[in-house]
């Protein structure tokens, strides 16, 4: 009973941050929105790993730097839920753009207004030669799929159909890109797919000083012909936390260890960032391919994981090689 009555809460107030839906350009004044291209840095040192726990009720804040420390549910919510786009972004002419990296080789802010036309109509091919800031190859147990980091997409694939554009790939994780990110760029594809609409979309890395490896994104979303409808459109102004339960992040350098370990004392190669040959898994099937096979270039986010390495350490480790590209 007690936790009927609580569900109902969490639905109400869900309901009641739905239905004040997007006062956008409401207030008219300048709001501490991510409007530049220079990625969002703070000055606190990133201290934030992430415990596991239940109950994941997201979080709320005012502002991306101001999100409370990841407690389980992979994404907060900011300013109420309204995106910080003005009356000048408004547009339904389709387009994006992507800020150049900056002096430390980090990625900024991409913007696009998504239209059916910047859909991508061909499968996606291979992003295994962009190297991210922070990147690592390195592998968990408590991974799904076993690679901590993924070549992350800011503005996804299925959007806009840029694939290995190095000002689009940012290191997260994996947890951040399947259960953080992934659900928000569903929603905004079956919406514009539906309705033929566009959404204004803007994605912005969160970095602590210099750090390599963002602290989390801010996605941003609006569908402009239904002005954001809190029924049928779209609005909404999320912070996804680039953590991996179970593992602490350096995101100075992009190291990791096990939560429930020391940190390694001396610095430590990784061991795996050395050249192989890429390949993709599918950690649906357990089967591998080669890069530009074009079983590989159809698996769906979810099940594909990249790896760089040797074949035999991916048959010993239980993945079976196509038969159509006999990697
Ligand atoms: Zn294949």
């Amino acid at each position: 009973m007690r936790s009927r009555l609580l569900s109902v809460l969490s639905l109400l107030l869900l309901l009641s941050l739905l239905l004040s839906g997007c006062g956008l350009l409401g207030e008219g004044g300048d709001t501490t929105g991510a409007t530049t291209t220079a990625p969002v840095t703070t000055t606190a040192p990133a201290t934030t790993t992430a415990p596991v726990t239940t109950a994941p009720t997201p979080g709320e804040a005012a502002s991306p730097l101001e999100v409370p420390p990841y407690t389980g549910s992979p994404y907060a919510i900011v300013n109420h839920n309204v995106p910080f786009f003005d009356e000048d972004d408004l547009t339904v002419e389709s387009y994006e753009t992507f800020a150049p990296l900056d002096a430390l080789g980090r990625c900024g802010v991409v913007m696009a207004c998504i239209g059916t036309d910047l859909m991508p109509t061909e499968e996606r091919g291979s992003i295994g030669m962009v190297k991210p800031s922070g990147w690592h190859t390195v592998k968990y147990d408590i991974v799904s799929s076993k690679y901590l980091y993924n070549r992350c997409h800011l503005i996804g694939f299925q959007l806009t159909g840029e694939n290995a554009n190095e000002r689009n790939l940012i290191t997260g994780t994996r947890y951040m890109n399947v259960d953080g990110m992934l659900p928000f760029e569903d929603m905004v594809a079956a919406y514009v797919k539906e309705t033929g609409n566009h959404v204004l979309y803007r994605v912005t890395p969160v970095y602590t000083g210099d750090n390599l490896v963002a602290n989390g994104v801010l996605i941003e979303a609006y569908s402009v012909e239904d002005e954001g409808d809190s029924i049928d459109g779209i609005c909404f102004n999320v912070y996804i936390y680039n953590v991996q339960p179970g593992i602490t992040i350096d995101y100075a350098t992009g190291g990791s260890w096990l939560s429930t370990e020391a940190p390694p004392t001396a610095e430590e190669p990784d061991g795996e960032d050395t050249a192989g040959t890429a390949y993709v898994i599918n950690t649906n099937t357990d089967k591998f391919h080669l890069e530009d096979c074009r079983y590989a270039t159809s698996i769906k986010e979810e099940n594909r994981a990249e790896f760089l390495g040797d074949r035999a350490d991916l048959i010993a480790e239980g993945y079976t090689p196509c038969l159509t590209c006999k990697p």
